[in-house]
């Protein structure tokens, strides 16, 4: 998470372009907070947090149609 608390976070660890495609390159060695932080509706719940951060970038929130059935399947 390194790089997340400035004026214009960004963790050191996303590669790629927010809003086109990221992923985390240490996904299997990321810390407990980024494995609690469940996107709105991958459990079925919404996640306020979730749609502060993708405003952040001029994001929409994220609809339960948007998430991925792969997402689903693997949870
Ligand atoms: S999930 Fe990965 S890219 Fe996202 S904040 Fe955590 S370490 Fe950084």
């Amino acid at each position: 998470m390194l790089g997340t608390d400035c004026k214009s976070p960004r963790c050191i660890s996303l590669e790629g372009e927010v809003g086109t495609g990221v992923s985390c390159s240490i996904y299997e060695q990321r810390s407990s907070p980024c494995r609690e932080f469940e996107a709105s509706w991958v459990d079925g719940q919404h996640n306020s947090d979730c749609d502060a951060a993708r405003a952040a970038f001029g994001l929409a929130p994220l609809e339960p149609v948007d998430i991925e059935p792969w997402y689903e399947e693997s949870a």
